[in-house]
């Protein structure tokens, strides 16, 4: 049997595919593993010349790929860690729950144990780990709102008309100045308080100044000294997908 063709690219030695199309290709998946497809007959030094060229490329969409499964898999994972409000909260999964419905997720301490049915395969447990710590953070951020609202509320002499809790992948508030709603990203649960209280005051400055113009950074400043730090932090680590 002929051997595999094979391309070194990132330290690693990767097999060509043959297929019919007019130009090599090269993608870093989701998982973190490469490939790369090429005409047949192609020569393979030139695919590797390709592969070269392409490294810095390679390289970077890695490191990306890595940091998001990083995020992702450290929170729900057995062993893993989630944060509420900053504090980091240990996971471990207990398989001891007899029925679905009685999966729950407890608390105690700087503890959060998942439980988990027992005849669950590893990838369903992880997924099922995932929806019930997020249901769990989000039951915990409605717990919050209300204080914080209110709170806020009084502070600025602004008031709206509600809030909802919402999973957002590219905002972590919006407002809608005609009806007054806010809609608060559930993600804000895992960051410090000032991240939740600086993107409340932020939205109800909305319904002062709409746009993002000087004004606003005025009303800002003025009712939340701490805004800009909060920014930075949820500036750095953008919403997970
Ligand atoms: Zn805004």
């Amino acid at each position: 049997m002929r051997e595999p063709e094979t391309v070194r690219i990132a330290g690693t030695s990767v097999p060509v595919t043959r297929k019919r199309i007019r130009r090599v290709n090269l993608k870093v998946r989701a998982d973190a593993t490469i490939a790369v497809s090429a005409p047949y007959g192609y020569p393979l030094a030139k695919i590797q010349d390709f592969a070269d060229e392409k490294s810095d490329w390679v390289e970077q969409r890695l490191a990306r790929v890595a940091t998001i499964r990083d995020r992702e898999a450290g929170h729900w994972a057995d062993g893993g860690s989630v944060s509420l409000l900053g504090t980091p909260l240990h996971v471990t999964h207990v398989t001891d729950a007899p029925t679905k419905r009685a999966q729950s997720v407890e608390r105690e301490g700087e503890k959060l144990r998942i439980h988990l049915r027992a005849d669950l395969e590893a990838d369903e447990r992880d997924a099922e780990a995932r929806r019930l710590v997020e249901a769990w953070l989000k039951q915990q951020l409605a717990q919050i709102l209300p204080d914080v609202f209110e709170r806020l509320q009084d502070r600025c002499a602004i008031h709206c008309s509600g809030w909802r809790i919402r999973r957002m992948k590219t905002r972590w508030g919006s407002c809608n100045t005609k009806t007054r709603m806010i809609t608060i990203n559930a993600q804000l649960v895992e960051y410090p308080i000032e991240c939740l209280e600086s993107v409340v005051v932020h939205e109800l400055c909305h319904l002062l100044e709409p746009s993002h113009n000087a004004r606003f950074h005025r009303l800002l400043d003025a009712y939340y000294p701490r805004n800009r730090e909060a920014r930075r932090i949820l500036n750095a680590t953008p919403p997970r997908r």
